[in-house]
């Protein structure tokens, strides 16, 4: 008998990591790519096809590939495409057209972010929640938003853009050209422009300011904020607390029984946790007071990519299963 695994593929700026996931969250063959991004898609395909081909001739094991999940920046569910995404050199690209030439299965694409608030759905923190907000601390900030069990694509497939609310008219400049986006704050991009901002003001002495400007990261900043720097503490509690008011913001709109936290900054756990629980308890709307849980991520940082991508299918059989 053969095992049946879906086949998960993350797509990133620099590497394409790919794995094969049966239906309780175990990852089987896994691997890791270069996407090289400057050449076409078609180019990243065949050799990520050629490897996985190479990886199953050498199991014991036989698996039957019953679908195939892609999580890729700019992903749209309902066209199949990418669309011409900023840390790609790809014009917009029929993407599930090219994978279906390789392996005919149900095939499905989405966001990173939407396929993790999936993978969180189906094996991590949000296993049985049916309201949820999956929330991404990378170097930018992603949403995938889960309202009575599905994810909420939009009329275009992109919606659920949290990173790109605008919390502080006229503020910051945003990767996506516009000023005061959620993510130009709440992110590893974000609290290391707090910081940087923080020293220029000579808030606080602070070890972070002996860095060198270009080689200050988020992960400096949570280690300074552990040893007790002063300054670091205040860039954590300002990041949690602008985080918390926005999120205040969605409560009214969509009520969810959590919101879920994954990526680097996430795991500064209370440095961060603690101030977004209070601001967003004392922004929200009385009715929904002590109602909204903060979580961090139930998946394992290397995994979640593939364990997101798969769920995309295992979502759906779940679904045409009940
Ligand atoms: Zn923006």
């Amino acid at each position: 008998l053969r095992k049946k695994v879906v086949l998960g593929i993350d797509i990133g700026g620099t590497n394409t990591k790919f794995g094969l996931v049966d239906i309780q969250g175990k990852i089987y063959i896994q691997h890791s790519l270069p996407t090289n991004a400057e050449n076409p898609p078609e180019n990243l395909l065949e050799r990520l096809f050629a490897k996985l081909k190479e990886m199953l001739a050498a199991e014991q094991e036989e698996y039957q590939i019953v679908g195939i999940g892609i999580g890729a920046p700019n992903g749209n569910y309902y066209s199949g495409k990418i669309e011409s995404p900023p840390n790609l050199k790809w014009p917009t690209v029929n993407f599930v057209q090219m994978v279906r030439k390789y392996y005919d299965v149900p095939t499905r694409l989405t966001n990173d972010a939407n396929a993790a608030a999936l993978g969180e759905m189906e094996f991590g923190a949000a296993r049985g929640m049916r309201n949820f907000v999956e929330i991404t601390l990378g170097t930018g900030l992603g949403s995938g938003i889960v309202v009575n069990g599905e994810v909420v694509y939009g009329s275009d497939g992109f919606a659920g853009e949290l990173g790109h609310v605008i919390v502080r008219p006229g503020g910051r400049k945003c990767g996506c050209g516009r000023n005061g986006c959620l993510e130009a704050y709440a992110s590893a991009t974000g609290i290391r422009a707090t910081v940087l901002e923080m020293i220029g003001n000579n808030e606080h002495d602070s070890s972070l300011a002996t860095i060198p400007v270009e080689k200050l990261t988020a992960k400096d900043i949570f280690d300074a904020a552990e040893a007790g720097d002063q300054l670091a503490k205040e860039a954590f509690k300002f990041t949690g607390e602008i985080l918390g008011h926005a999120l205040a913001n969605t409560v009214a709109h969509l009520s969810p029984e959590a919101f879920i936290l994954f990526g680097g900054l996430a795991s500064a756990g209370e440095l961060l946790f603690n101030p977004v629980k209070q601001a967003l308890e004392e922004s929200v709307l009385y009715i929904f007071r002590g109602k909204c849980k903060i979580v961090n991520s139930g998946l394992a940082e290397g995994q979640a990519a593939i364990l997101g991508a798969s769920a995309l299918i295992w979502h759906e059989l779940h679904m045409t299963q009940n």
